[in-house]
């Protein structure tokens, strides 16, 4: 099989060999790139049967004390501390649970976790379960922002298609998103979710005064945009990135077309876009494109709303580009 693999770190962050010249208040100083190898392998030891059964099985398992019966999810104790440590067996539990409390959400993850950001993470009690487990948290309403998972919530557990054997492999979304058929499922996997339709936020019909204002708010916008293509900054700050945004607000929709390097305003919006923004006030991404507050505080804010999480990536990038120009001015 020709197929290339996955590695542990991924290429794009592996540096090429080589050296440049930094100047600094007129003085060269060379800068080269060296290796540092902190590469391990560990054993999950006892604790297998619980990462394999996530792995090959889509199981939940937890362990019961033989004394007191308290069920501990995971199932990282093969005494109970309680009870004189008197042996536990592992048993399984139900994959619908209850938060245990409200998650906190990442938006601004270290590189580790950028691919899977933004997400929650929190502490959910599964039935048949005594302690809570930690878990990452998604939604299949578009972007996860605060009161969508609260303390009380009902989650279910579902599992990637493809699964290494730890915790990441699975993660939970709230069973008010899902069909009856999906939360009964023992096993759920993420391609079994509708991830591609989520609810739009609805915009109140446009008078005629919003249709001139927007049309006012959209040419500044589209000098910013032009701008932000000519300048060299900027550019790098979406090199390799290829988004069609369909942009939606009071009196207008629109397209903006990122294309590895190029920045594009479209009188009209794309018909098949990769995501979908809707604003219902125009000056909220105008205020963003010009530097005047991020676009990243206006979406956790919800006064921007985007049909795809993972595309906060993207309104991360919007985010540089305006800070490219800012600093481009002030150099
Ligand atoms: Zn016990």
């Amino acid at each position: 099989m020709g197929s290339e693999r996955e590695r542990v770190i991924p290429s794009k962050y592996i540096p090429e060999v080589g050296s440049h010249i930094e100047t600094i208040d007129g003085k060269n100083y060379l800068i080269s790139n060296d290796a540092m190898y902190t590469f391990y392998r560990r054993t999950k030891g006892e604790f297998s049967e619980f990462f394999l059964a996530l792995r090959d099985e889509k199981r939940l398992l937890g362990c019961k004390c033989s004394r007191c019966g308290l069920v501990r999810v995971p199932p990282f104790l093969t005494h109970c501390p309680d009870c004189n440590f008197a042996p536990t067996k592992i048993i399984e539990v139900e994959q619908v649970g209850i938060m245990n409390s409200t998650p906190p959400i990442t938006y601004f993850a270290t590189s580790l976790f950028q691919h899977i950001a933004p997400y929650g993470r929190g502490r959910v009690i599964f039935k048949g379960a005594d302690t809570a487990m930690s878990v990452l948290l998604y939604t299949t309403t578009g972007i996860l922002v605060p009161g969508i998972i609260k303390k009380g919530t009902e989650v279910k557990l579902v599992f990637n298609d493809e699964r290494i054997g730890n915790v990441a492999d699975v993660f939970c979304v709230p069973t008010a998103e899902l069909r009856k058929n999906q939360i009964e499922k023992k096993g759920l996997q993420r391609s079994e979710i509708d991830w591609e339709s989520p609810v739009e936020p609805r915009l109140p019909a446009a008078s005629a005064g919003d249709v001139a204002a927007c049309r006012e708010i959209l040419k500044e916008m589209r000098s910013i945009i032009e701008e932000m293509n000519k300048n060299e900054r900027a550019r790098k700050d979406i090199a390799g990135w290829r988004r069609d945004i369909l942009v939606k607000t009071r009196g207008a929709e629109f397209g903006i077309r990122i294309d590895d390097g190029n920045i594009r305003f479209n009188e009209k919006g794309p018909a098949s876009p990769d995501f979908v923004m809707v604003c219902e006030d125009l000056r909220t991404l105008l205020d963003g494109l010009a530097y005047r507050g991020a676009i990243t505080d206006s979406v956790i804010n919800k006064k921007l709303w985007i049909s795809k999480n993972m595309e906060f990536n993207t309104i991360f990038k919007l985010d540089r580009m305006a800070r490219s120009i800012a600093r481009s001015k002030k150099a």
